[in-house]
């Protein structure tokens, strides 16, 4: 056995650490194990075993937690290549892709063995061996251990030492003795693992909450089994208020919740191992039903199934195309380019469908708010407990549940947002990218990748295929096809030949001078809605920003109410009578008068989607108005709920943000209104055209999906921009032209690689002096063939309570601005400026 191994640990610092094995233990590459870290105790990746005697001093592993590897070969290449790609230290790239943190804590479990069993009752006997060589009160203990065992078939260690109060040293004793067995139980999932899942139970022993426990709260419970109250014991009276709270909202809920449930009660962790230790609460594993993947199926009406229809001539091309791709085994990268309602799902549903038939595996990712409960009923129509559901709703326990049913071959489709591009399928066929342009598949944190981008890779190295569906490809893929990196199927009409929306343009510069006063909709968009619900049709209203008003101005010193931890306007919402900043939640009073010159005269100005719901109220009051945006909606089903009532005809309008314009298919809506989605095209941003192009697109797509044809009215300010009169043409190939001349100009991608380096700091001077320091750095090393722009304030220049710097690099090669990003990061360690503090980020979407 190899003497050492390295270890990727989840800190950010761009190094493997090396640990010594102790003997007879079997550390595995791809495993994880438990090592000393500073103060704590960490688990991390094994990376490699060797016997290279490292320079310092090293400390051992404490327990190796894998029998088998929970990162096979393949993940653990593409995990390396992502630290790599994206600079990211590898072990906090390791930890992004395994959603097991639930389960380091419980990876110890204890039972009692055949000889236990003989003990305990040798024991009963006087004047046995077994009890003669240990002092009494050993004995005791050890027999407290063994009649609690043998009463339950396998207890974590956690519990165990909680209910009989030993040590862990005489617990290895009695193991050595083999009285009883200690199980990894991480380690022995990989063969035979039950599902379960932590549950909390009220233990047998009676806890009297009597009537005179110390605040005499009515309404207690009197036992936690609802049984008659016995005078109080010294327990209830020893409780304090969260141990007292945590209890009975238990007894409350008849003695049994799950763990996850009590995390809403406002009270601490610790509390709950309090009351575990003093034996008052326990927790216990249950198994779980997994097959509902966090959705409640049974409250879900099936949909309409997405293959009663035909498919046409260009579906059934594009899904001979990614079969042949597949049949082949080897890589193959596809762009479908459908335009809105024109079928792509049922095309990816096809293609799974076939992946699974052979036997293999397919990945299909979406975005954020794409996977909403009904597209998971699809899937489970479609594939029954084939398919895993991956979504940000999950809790850790249910995130890992689903990884091992993946890992176990029980699921060989997944469906999930950015992070299943990891799940550990094996015999990978097929990874589907849908709405690839989405921006959230694009990590804002460390380790920052691309997830469309990581699905190609991934496909790569697995030789499998990999299909980008979108409507609006970004310009990233677009340009692919056109170089024939990937091959492009367009699905170019929608189905049942369906004619696309007619788009009129309100110029409100126009409508401006001609009412004499800013309007929010125009008179052609209130004329239309007017129509609309004359004709009992439905309409959807966008305007892109949430809130009531996005700024507060005083009328005398022109001032505005500016976030305590951002440099940015706080956003006004009414009803919830609050200023909020959309940066970092900061909330404060609405302001009643200036607070940099005491003046009255402060006004609202703009509108939200807040305000157009108000505006849309006063002008057609009988009309029956929903808002979608992230003020209503916290969760996949509050977006789902409000879709179904405009499916349902309860709603007559939908307003709100981009959240209305993502791929849903409701058939009643024949006018979509864009009040403000051009707002991005007065930003320092390159892909604001881009971006705005592409919401225009998806927006108007919302429209004429039924029998109707539908109709969409665009107010812009930007009358002549090329991406609001392309997007009005719903001429995609033209937009993509002109906006591939611009970024050939500027060097921006798709035409050069580019990194957003961002140094900040609490301290105004730190941030100064480190970004002066690397900038110095950047002049005076050599780096042909890099652009390197700044320091520069950023365009925000102050973010949650930081000051921002930033360096934007763009090379036309990757490798060599990879290598100036490693020796600046190099550089920056070497002055002694905090990992944490400077941020790299390769193929930023934002600059800001
Ligand atoms: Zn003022
Ligand atoms: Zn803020």
């Amino acid at each position: 056995m190899p003497l050492f191994c390295d270890v990727a640990l989840a800190v950010p610092l761009d190094t493997v650490f090396t640990y010594a094995i102790p003997p007879g233990m079997e550390p595995v590459v791809g495993g994880r194990v438990l090592v000393p870290f500073r103060q704590q105790r960490m688990s991390g990746i094994v990376v490699e075993l060797h016997d290279r005697p490292p320079q310092v001093k090293t400390k051992k592993v404490i327990e190796a937690l894998d029998l088998a590897p929970v990162l096979d070969e393949h993940l653990l290449k593409l995990g390396k290549w992502i630290a790599d790609y994206y600079l990211a230290p590898v072990g906090e790239v390791f930890r992004t892709m395994l959603p097991l943190s639930a389960e380091f804590k419980r990876s110890i479990s204890y039972s009692i063995t055949d000889e236990g069993r003989m003990a305990l009752h040798l024991a009963g006997m006087s004047g046995s061996p077994a009890r003669s060589k240990r002092t009494p009160d050993e004995q005791l203990i050890e027999f407290r251990v063994l009649d609690y065992l043998a009463e339950r078939e396998n207890m974590r260690e956690e519990s165990l030492r909680g209910a009989t109060r030993v040590g862990k040293a005489l617990l290895a004793g009695m193991a050595r003795k083999r009285w009883i067995a200690r199980e990894d139980v991480s380690a022995a999932r990989d063969a035979a693992r039950l599902v379960k899942v932590a549950v909390l139970r009220s233990v047998e022993t009676p806890v009297p909450l009597a009537a005179e426990s110390d605040d005499g709260a009515p309404g207690v419970p009197a036992r936690l089994d609802g049984q008659d109250a016995r005078p109080s014991t010294n327990v209830a009276k020893k409780l304090n208020e969260n141990q007292r709270t945590l209890i009975e909202t238990l007894a409350a809920a008849g003695g049994m919740v799950p763990v996850e449930l009590l995390r809403g009660l406002d009270v601490p962790r610790t509390t709950l191992g309090t009351l575990v230790r003093r034996g008052l609460i326990e927790l216990i594993d249950e198994p779980q039903d997994f097959t509902t993947s966090g959705v409640k199926l049974s409250r879900l009406k099936p949909r309409q199934s997405p293959f009663e229809f035909e498919f046409s001539a260009a579906q059934k091309g594009a899904l001979a195309k990614i079969g042949a791709a597949v049949a082949s085994r080897k890589f193959g990268g596809l762009l479908l380019h459908g335009i809105t309602g024109s079928g792509k799902t049922a095309v990816y549903l096809a293609c799974m469908r076939e992946v699974l038939e052979q036997g293999r595996s397919s990945i299909l990712l979406v975005p954020e708010i794409g996977l909403t409960p009904a597209v998971a009923a699809d899937l489970h129509q479609v594939f029954g407990d084939e398919v895993a559901i991956l979504h940000s709703g999950l809790s850790d326990a249910e995130r890992a549940e689903q990884w091992h049913r993946i890992r176990r071959g029980e699921a060989r489709v997944v469906a999930g947002t950015r992070s299943a591009v990891f799940a550990p399928v094996s015999d990978l066929a097929l990874i589907i990218v849908d709405e690839e342009q989405d921006s959230s598949y694009k990590q804002e944190e460390t380790p920052r990748y691309h997830a469309r981008d990581v699905a190609v890779m991934r496909a790569k190295m697995a030789g499998a295929v990999v299909v980008l569906g979108s409507a609006t490809p970004s310009l990233e893929s677009y340009y692919n096809a056109k170089k024939n990196k990937y091959a492009l199927m367009e699905l170019p009409d929608r189905v049942e030949m369906r004619p696309l929306p007619e788009v009129e343009i309100v110029d409100m510069r126009q409508e401006f001078q001609e009412t004499g006063q800013e309007q929010v909709i125009s008179r052609k968009l209130a004329e239309e809605i007017r129509e609309r619900l004359e004709k009992k049709e439905q309409v959807m209203v966008l305007l892109n920003r949430r809130g009531y008003s996005p700024v507060v101005l005083c009328r005398a010193c022109g001032k505005t109410l500016q976030c305590k931890n951002c440099a940015v306007s706080m956003t006004h919402h009414k009803r919830e009578r609050k200023m909020e900043c959309h940066y970092c939640g900061h909330v404060e009073h609405i302001p009643d008068k200036c607070a940099h010159c005491g003046s009255e005269y402060v006004y609202f100005v703009g509108t939200g989607s807040e305000k157009l719901e108000e505006l849309l109220h006063g002008m057609f009051p009988q009309a029956r108005i929903g808002r979608l945006d992230r003020d209503t909606v916290r969760g996949r089903e509050d977006f789902e709920r409000a879709l179904n009532a405009l499916n349902e005809g309860a709603l007559d309008m939908l307003v709100g943000t981009q959240m209305i314009a993502k791929g849903h298919d409701i058939h009643g809506v024949t006018l979509v209104g864009v009040v403000g989605a051009d707002m991005a095209l007065g930003l320092p941003d390159f892909r604001a055209a881009e971006r705005t192009f592409q919401l225009l697109t998806q927006v108007a797509g919302r429209a004429g999906r039924g029998q109707s044809p539908g109709k969409v009215v665009l107010q812009t300010y930007f009358q002549e921009h090329y991406a609001v009169q392309f997007a009005a043409r719903h001429d995609f190939a033209g937009f993509y032209e002109k906006e591939l001349q611009f970024r050939a100009w500027m060097h921006y991608p798709p035409y050069s690689a580019i990194a957003n380096v961002l140094i900040r700091s609490e301290k105004l001077d730190e941030a100064l002096t480190w970004s002066g320091e690397l900038g110095r750095w950047f002049e005076k090393t050599r780096h042909e063939g890099i652009r390197v722009l700044g320091p520069a304030a950023a365009p925000i220049t102050r973010l949650k309570r930081d000051y921002r710097y930033h360096f934007i690099l763009k090379s036309p090669s990757r490798e060599k601005m990879n290598v100036l990003l490693r020796a600046m990061l190099a550089e920056a360690a070497a002055r002694k400026i905090p990992r944490t503090q400077v941020i790299v980020d390769v193929d930023a979407l934002w600059l800001m």
